[in-house]
């Protein structure tokens, strides 16, 4: 049986705080605490939590962007956080990146063509002809006119700006797509545009993405399944349904009930949430929710709660919502 796509075993990321020279112990920034899931060919999993749970740092270690301080990051059964660097050029063919401010992202000097074909040139020299067939086909695909590959990005708007980060992300052909807050910074209709893009994207090549949002109506209409995060470590992952009608971990229905509320017929959890996302440099023990958990008991002060798998195909890290009644076994949190 194949097995998933992309699956990512423990990984873990510290960054120490000064050179602890003088001192014995240097402070680290625990930013991605034993972070475990899969996705497969053709899926979406979207990773929510607020500023600071640690996302946008997991599509930095899956994107070799960073060096994890453990743990394994596996692309069709191969370990590419164990690779030296020209290996790993060979597997970024089949991981792109979107980034959250196409501007920024995309060199003001070149035309959306060059944009578009660079990305292939660093694997393979292309003759003129072969430049703007490939430019004017992934225009195309994206649905851009072929004729705007002379435009410098300043030419373009904010839809079509992200719509060619798009383009440079399909040009070597992905099997995966980390969109990190890819839709964050347009208009609501830009985002609803890019979004189906994206979906009739990956009905037609069947490609993958992990999509990184705060924002959860945008989750909520794209993904199949939903990690939650917070302070670094995943506290609930489900499919997407199942995570909107019935959140389990109360920091999942703290955020769902402070979400905006598309739907006037949904009724809206009353959960209340109190205080600040604690310092990732120290964070609270035990539980790191309990500070700002409503149904904290004396034991999630202690002790981490670990991730037990539900009836239902979730896995939950709470000590009262998900008591784990025996070590659970190791899994991968996979979407089968
Ligand atoms: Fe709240 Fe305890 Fe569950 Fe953490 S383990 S979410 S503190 S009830």
């Amino acid at each position: 049986m194949r097995g998933p796509l992309l699956k990512v075993e423990n990984l873990t990321k510290h960054y120490p705080l000064g050179t602890g020279i003088l001192k014995k112990t240097v402070p680290v920034v625990r930013a991605v605490e034993d972070v475990s899931f899969s996705v497969e060919a053709g899926e979406t999993l979207c990773i929510v939590g607020e500023s600071g749970c640690g996302k946008s740092t997991v599509a930095r270690l899956l994107m070799r962007l960073a060096e994890p301080t453990a743990g394994r990051v596996m692309i069709d059964g191969t370990d590419i956080a164990g690779l030296k660097k020209h290996a790993v050029r060979a597997w970024r063919r089949r991981m792109q990146m979107v980034f959250q401010d196409p501007y920024s992202s995309l060199n003001p000097r070149l035309t959306a063509g060059q944009i578009i074909t660079e990305p292939v040139e660093n694997f393979e020299r292309l003759s003129r002809k072969q430049r703007k067939a490939l430019a004017a086909e992934l225009l195309r695909k994206v649905g851009m006119s072929p004729e705007m590959m002379d435009r410098l990005p300043s030419e373009l708007s904010g839809g079509q700006r992200q719509r060619l980060g798009i383009a440079r992300a399909l040009a070597l052909q992905p099997s995966l797509i980390i969109a990190d807050e890819a839709v964050s910074a347009l208009d609501v209709s830009v985002q609803a545009q890019i979004l189906n893009l994206l979906l009739d994207l990956q009905q037609q090549i069947g490609i993958a993405y992990i999509f990184i949002s705060h924002d959860l109506s945008v989750v909520q209409h794209i993904g199949h399944r939903v990690a939650v995060m917070y302070l670094g470590r995943i506290v609930e992952l489900a499919p997407c349904d199942a995570l909107f009608d019935k959140p389990v971990h109360p920091y999942t229905e703290a955020l769902i009930a402070a979400a905006p509320v598309p739907d006037p017929t949904r009724v809206r959890l009353e959960v209340p949430m109190e205080g600040e996302v604690p310092s990732p440099v120290n964070p609270p023990s035990g539980c790191a929710f309990h500070p700002r958990c409503p149904l904290a008991v004396e034991r999630c002060r202690i002790d981490v709660p670990p991730l037990v798998p539900m009836a239902d195909g979730r896995v939950v890290a709470c000590h009262v919502r998900a008591p784990a009644t025996e070590i659970p076994a190791p899994f991968f949190l996979a979407a089968h």
